[in-house]
């Protein structure tokens, strides 16, 4: 039996925005693989095992369920969101790069899901209207003097910034940092979304002027959205709507 590898994402939270394909992927697997809260999304049935695994072994994560899939097993390996965002797909294909060339020989797919940024993008209106950049504020991965470089250079250019692991209780002065490059290099009062736990019951939107945001805004469960110097505020009762206008004057 030839078995199957599909790297899937499963959205922000809610279940209404998990894709109809991720949903029959996982209806057919018989192994899910995955960060102890993503697999934690998926129900239980006979038939199927549930591998959860702690944080930070992304690559010994992503062997396994490569080695099950060699042995015949159909197997999803699910993040949050979209898997090849800041999660789980490039760490598969780089486990299958320094791998046997079995793995590479698998049927291996990638199943996109709804990124944490277009969620709270969408509940505060259209704030990535124009160009805008992703980044991930987290220095697990890469060194904190190239995170600071790319903010800069991203302020300097004017793009919109999406930030995703804003801040840990492990590494609490990197947002308090990244304010305060934001705020010495824009030196205005764009506006700045956080937004908590989207579509999830937790869920929280605050729009907070770029001068007055404070590092214990977001947690790692906030996408932070930093407007670009065009983005506009339409306040009205209630949360406004922030959007980003489809043009730059010349
Ligand atoms: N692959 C995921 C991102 C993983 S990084 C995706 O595409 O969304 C984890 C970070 O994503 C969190 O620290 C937070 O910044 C963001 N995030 C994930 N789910 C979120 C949600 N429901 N609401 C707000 N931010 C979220």
């Amino acid at each position: 039996m030839s078995g199957r590898l599909v790297i899937a994402g499963l959205g922000p939270g809610a279940g209404a925005l998990v894709t109809p394909e991720v949903s029959a992927a996982l209806s057919e697997a018989t192994d899910v693989v995955g960060y102890i809260p993503y697999v934690a999304r998926v129900a239980p049935r006979p038939g199927l095992t549930l591998h959860a695994s702690d944080n930070r072994v992304e690559l010994d994560r992503a062997r396994h369920a490569l080695e099950m899939a060699c042995a015949g097993r159909s197997v999803v390996v699910v993040s949050s969101g979209d898997p090849g965002v800041f999660a789980m797909a490039a760490a598969v294909f780089e486990a299958a790069e320094a791998g046997p060339a079995a793995w590479r020989a698998l049927d291996i797919r990638v199943l996109p899901g709804i990124t944490a940024m277009l969620a709270a993008a969408a509940r505060a209106g259209a704030p990535l209207g124009h160009d805008f950049c992703a980044i991930n504020l987290s220095d697990n991965l890469k060194p904190w003097p190239l995170i600071e470089k790319r903010l800069r250079l991203a302020a300097e250019a004017d793009f919109a910034m999406a930030f995703y692991n804003p801040r840990s209780k492990a590494r609490p002065e990197g947002f308090a940092k990244t304010l305060n490059i934001l705020q010495e290099t824009c030196r205005d009062a764009r506006p700045v979304i956080f937004a908590r736990a989207v579509s999830t019951p937790e869920e929280e939107i605050r729009v907070v002027p770029l001068d007055r945001c404070t590092p214990e805004m977001a947690d790692m469960r906030t996408m932070v959205i930093v407007g670009a110097s065009t983005t506009r505020v339409i306040p009205r009762e209630g949360a406004p709507f922030v959007y980003t206008p489809r043009s730059v004057p010349a």
